[in-house]
């Protein structure tokens, strides 16, 4: 287990040896590791000009060599120093890979020892979700050829807990039978690994070693299958995945953050195949989940607080737990930052400034697209799904600038409110649009508009 400091100076390590000494020292070394996102690991720069060069000569490498040394790094994520505190909330997680046997210890690596059943609160959006999950875990642990709840598609919006159930099914089996090939891995990162497959296309034994890693497991969960492209290669890869693993009675678990249908890429074959067994869906937790989701962390945190308190934070937020327990994290590290007591509704209060204002008053993402899908008389499914014609690229792109100028949220964030776009993607669509508001009078005085309807609002 390796926390994020120990990732970067493996990475480090690593580093040094395949840049200049010149280089090392002045670009890379002073990086500052910051934590690890999700599958990405974040790392921050004191300056822009800084940032800039990293992000041009060396994001590159720099991700090459985490992946090399952390399978389940997908990608890296360079900041600058002011947008930390946006990262504040994930600085624990852990990284469950041994960075001396990343290939022996591939598979037992990926799953986050937090991430268990017994901390999964469930309740009426969550049960069939979380009890299919668990009676799939038990079948496999057993070690028997499970035909019954095979594959299992999970759905549900972001931050509902898929991730979470797919590592407690992991952490579950390694627990009760070790000998179980239990694999996790988000379909980026599938993809991103059968490519570089093909792009050495010499490389026969590349491809059999890949085969094998996938084709001989117990159980295969691909989390967010939504990010699939559109490549027939890639495709037609899972497919034959999927049915070796299913003829062979092995388990498959998909996630994904909308219905099979609506995945726009998925060819017919594929979307009948992750139809054919249990579909369970996550939907929003109603507040007394949401307060129960806060107890049970306080019990995790060993934070004494009250259920007021825990019932206002909770009215906060309604649809995204990760960013509930960013809440409550943030009361707690305030109160005991400033050495005072975590139940004085003026402390909770102080510590949740920005939301503790008429949430109308704010300025989401959700609010920003809205306006613009008003002022262009677009379908907000349009502007966040995959269409590629002009009427809907341009708002887009718009849209995500705005989004950069009004709020610092993470690109990657920005990207996964997109549907699930890289954040390369999302760079791109925000430089495009401050390039062109420069040479397009008509852009401009749009943009222009957007500003004022977005401030006025
Ligand atoms: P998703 O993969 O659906 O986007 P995650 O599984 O990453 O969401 O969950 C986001 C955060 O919320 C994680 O920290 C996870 O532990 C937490 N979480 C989600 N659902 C629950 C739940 N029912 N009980 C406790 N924590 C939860
Ligand atoms: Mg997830």
């Amino acid at each position: 287990m390796s926390n994020v400091k120990q990732v970067w100076n493996s990475v480090l390590k690593e580093l040094e040896s395949q840049v200049s000494a010149l280089t090392f020292d002045l670009w890379i070394k002073n990086l500052q590791p910051v934590c690890i996102y999700r599958d990405r690991l974040v790392l921050a720069t004191e300056t822009e000009a800084h940032h800039n060069i990293c992000e041009k000569r060396f994001h590159e490498t720099i991700k090459k060599t985490s992946q090399k040394l952390f399978p389940i790094i997908v990608d890296i994520e360079i900041i600058t120093s002011d947008m930390i505190s946006a990262f504040e909330q994930y600085k624990e997680e852990e990284l469950n890979a041994d960075e001396e046997d990343t290939a022996a210890s591939d598979e037992q690596a990926t799953f986050f020892s937090s991430y268990t059943f017994d901390n999964f609160v469930v309740g009426k959006s969550n049960e069939f979700a979380a009890a299919v999950a668990k009676a799939v875990a038990e079948k496999v642990a057993s070690g028997k050829p499970n035909i019954k709840y095979n594959p299992l598609f999970l759905y549900g919006g972001v931050g509902l807990g898929k991730t979470h159930l797919m590592h407690a099914i992991g952490n579950y089996i390694k627990e009760q039978n070790p000998k179980i090939k239990a694999i996790y891995v988000p379909t980026e990162k599938f993809i991103n690994e059968l490519l570089n497959i093909f792009r050495n296309s010499s490389d026969a034994d590349a491809r059999v070693v890949f085969r094998k890693k996938y084709r001989t497991v117990d159980i295969l969960m691909l989390d967010d299958i939504q990010s699939i492209t559109n490549r027939a290669s890639t495709q037609e890869e899972i497919f034959y995945t999927f049915n070796d693993l299913y003829l062979a009675g092995k388990q498959i678990v998909i996630s994904s953050d909308r219905p099979p249908k609506e995945i726009v890429p998925l060819e017919e074959r594929l979307r009948t195949r992750f139809c054919s067994g249990v579909i369970a869906d996550i939907s929003q937790p109603d507040l007394d989940m949401r307060i129960a989701i806060l107890q049970k962390m306080c019990l995790f945190e060993r934070a004494d607080i009250k259920k007021e308190v825990l019932r206002f934070i909770a009215e906060k937020i309604t649809s995204n737990i990760r960013e509930l327990k960013g809440l409550l994290t943030r009361v707690i590290s305030y109160a005991s930052l400033t050495g005072s007591d975590v139940n004085d509704m003026d402390v909770v209060n102080a510590a949740l400034k920005d939301y503790a204002e008429d949430a109308k008053e704010v300025v989401t993402i959700q609010k920003i697209a809205d306006i613009v899908c008003r002022y262009y008389n677009l379908d907000f499914k349009d502007l966040t799904g995959k269409k590629k014609n002009k009427e809907i690229v341009v708002p887009r792109q718009i849209c995500i600038y705005l989004i950069t100028e009004f709020l610092s949220t993470p690109l990657i964030a920005i990207g996964e409110f997109f549907g699930g776009r890289d954040h390369t993607t999302i760079m791109h669509a925000r430089d495009k649009i401050s390039a062109t508001i420069r040479e397009n009078k008509i852009i401009a005085s749009q943009v222009k508009d957007l500003k004022d309807a977005i401030l006025n609002r």
